[in-house]
């Protein structure tokens, strides 16, 4: 069941990334129901209990995390690298305090089913190093590898899903080159996504225009051979980008046939809503792992302080909830999409269109 239902997801991502990021243009989804039927489910809906019980503000901010990879010993920990204890702790603690991982498409489309009163939160991986996914000798996942410990919080921990983006290069994944058809398959039909790191791991600015396009493209076709898309999601190496680039990577053509949906920075803040029209997919800061100021835990207790700032679900995948008094900050694409439902102390009210 789980197989199938985790299926059902990849396909509803491959729509999804098709659509494109929230862009103003109307996208109308086959959900496979009538409009009486529509109607229906959408009749037997108590929003205003909704809002009483969540106080949903679908337009809060929402964190993205970057990881490199694991470390057997405390002492190499830093910014972005984690013991496998301590990174079962971070998601313990992302658990415990509401977060749920959704993927980057999912971000960047804003189409996510996140239950009510519980906030979306997206887990990245850059360089595709041997500690994100091994198998053990016997075949089964190492249960001390990334793959492994997000499926150990599946089984301890109801409603956990391990969801993530893996930014790899070439030609080595996930230590093996080339990469291991059964590692793509797994993460591909388990709710995950490969992104975009350049072929080569170049820093960008260090090359001319015309090799900065290359290594991008050359992964481009790489990935999708691997999941079948030409659109993909970028991380930018070393945090790096060369002079002109949100003007080249948004432009139509320049990576013609291939399609650059988002791109991720290293960074120190989490990010606008992607409701927001202040929210930008190509210039999408990371929040870095630890205990320092401004990494993750830092944000974690700031949100336990400032609960108001952060992004909390209605749990209604095709509605957007807002108190009325951020409605200045409702992006037309977003407003397009949804159906917006308002409230303030008066109570609540749908927004016309
Ligand atoms: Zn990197």
């Amino acid at each position: 069941m789980m197989y199938f239902m985790k299926w059902a997801v990849v396909l509803q991502l491959t729509v999804s990334l098709l659509s494109g990021p929230l862009s103003g243009d109307v996208v109308v989804k086959n959900q496979g129901i009538n409009e009486e039927d529509a109607k229906a489910v959408a009749e037997s809906i108590d929003y205003e209990k909704i809002v009483d019980e969540h106080k949903p503000n679908e337009l809060g901010q929402v964190m993205i995390v970057m990881y490199h990879n694991l470390v057997s010993d405390p002492s190499k920990e830093g910014y972005y690298a984690r013991t496998p204890e301590n990174f079962k702790k971070d998601l313990i603690r992302l658990y415990s305090e509401g977060y749920v991982p959704i993927t980057m498409t999912e971000l960047v489309t804003g189409d996510f089913d996140v239950p009510a009163g519980k906030t979306p939160i997206v887990l990245t991986f850059d360089d595709g190093h041997p500690s994100n996914f091994q198998y053990l000798e016997d075949g089964t996942i190492d249960p001390s590898c990334v793959i492994g410990i997000f499926e150990s919080m599946e089984r301890e921990y109801e409603g956990f899903g391990g969801k993530a983006i893996f930014y790899v290069n070439q030609p080595v994944v996930f230590g093996n080159a080339p990469i291991d058809a059964n590692k793509v398959e797994y993460l591909l039909t388990s709710g995950y996504e490969l992104g975009n790191h350049t072929a080569g791991h170049v820093n960008l600015t260090e090359v001319d225009q015309e090799k900065q396009r290359s290594t991008i493209v050359k992964q481009a076709e790489y990935l999708e051979a691997l999941n079948g898309n030409s659109s993909f999601h970028f991380s930018v190496p070393f945090g790096q980008k060369p002079k002109d680039y949100f003007e080249l990577v948004k432009g139509e053509g320049w990576l013609a046939p291939y399609r650059m949906v988002s791109s991720v920075n290293v960074g120190w803040n989490p990010i606008k809503s992607p409701f927001d029209t202040r929210f930008d997919a190509y210039d999408l800061n990371r929040i870095t792992v630890g205990d320092d100021d401004y990494e993750l835990n830092f944000w974690l207790d700031y949100f336990k302080d400032n609960p108001g700032r952060r992004f909390i679900s209605d749990g209604l995948k095709d509605v957007i909830t807002i108190n009325k008094e951020t409605m200045e900050y409702l992006s037309e694409g977003a407003s397009a999409q949804k159906r917006v439902l308002l409230y303030d102390e008066g109570g609540i009210e749908w927004k016309t269109k």
